[in-house]
């Protein structure tokens, strides 16, 4: 796994329009009163992603019921915003994972490629996929998929690993994918847990 992909156009691209892709199919699917959803953005400010981001990212995809006595909001799943993190999702997924094993030398590129994201924040990262979201209800589910079993103390480089049998941009999609009920509402508290 390299840290050019932090870097790659195509990658960024990819997850905003997955991104857009989800959001249009909980559009249509309306609000639970039968409301049509409004679009209620969210301003966002992320950070750790390339210099040149589309201003896409800035706002991340909200809906709000438009019935007069409803007005629920509805914030779809997302690939590119893990929770209320500042920082992307796929730098939360590739810096934990490169973390492990890496030089104090490749430490410091590393940093330095997301603005020099402290090492407490990483290690916090750490300690999130390798204590709580090993508790979630999302990985409960999802890692009887994994033969043999991924432990926990692996996450994430275990899990992007089999998951980049095609391409290592697809493993960080698929990584994404996995986590994507964790950044949106109506499931259990556990799988909610925020990122801290
Ligand atoms: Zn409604």
């Amino acid at each position: 796994m390299s840290h050019k992909l932090l870097r790659d156009a195509r990658l960024y691209g990819l997850l905003a329009q997955i991104d857009v892709e989800l959001a249009a199919c909980v559009r249509s699917s309306g609000c639970d009163c039968g409301g049509v959803l409004h679009s209620a953005k969210y301003p966002r400010k992320p950070r750790g992603g390339p210099p040149n981001l589309s201003p896409d990212w800035s706002f991340r995809i909200s809906f709000c019921c438009s019935t007069e006595g409803c007005r629920k909001r509805c914030t779809p799943p997302s690939v590119r915003f893990l929770g209320r993190r500042s920082y992307l999702g796929v730098v939360v997924v590739l810096i934990a994972a490169l973390r492990e094993g890496a030089t104090p030398e490749r430490l410091r590129r590393l940093r330095r490629v997301v603005g020099n994201v402290s090492l407490r924040t990483i290690d916090r990262w750490r300690q999130w996929w390798q204590e709580t979201f090993p508790v979630t209800q999302v990985w409960q589910e999802a890692r009887a998929r994994f033969v043999p079993l991924i432990e926990s103390g692996r996450l994430p480089a275990a899990l992007l690993e089999r998951l980049a049998s095609a391409s290592e941009l697809g493993g960080v999609v698929a990584v994404l994918h996995l986590l994507k009920p964790l950044t949106t509402t109506g499931i259990s508290r556990a799988a909610k847990r925020p990122l801290q």
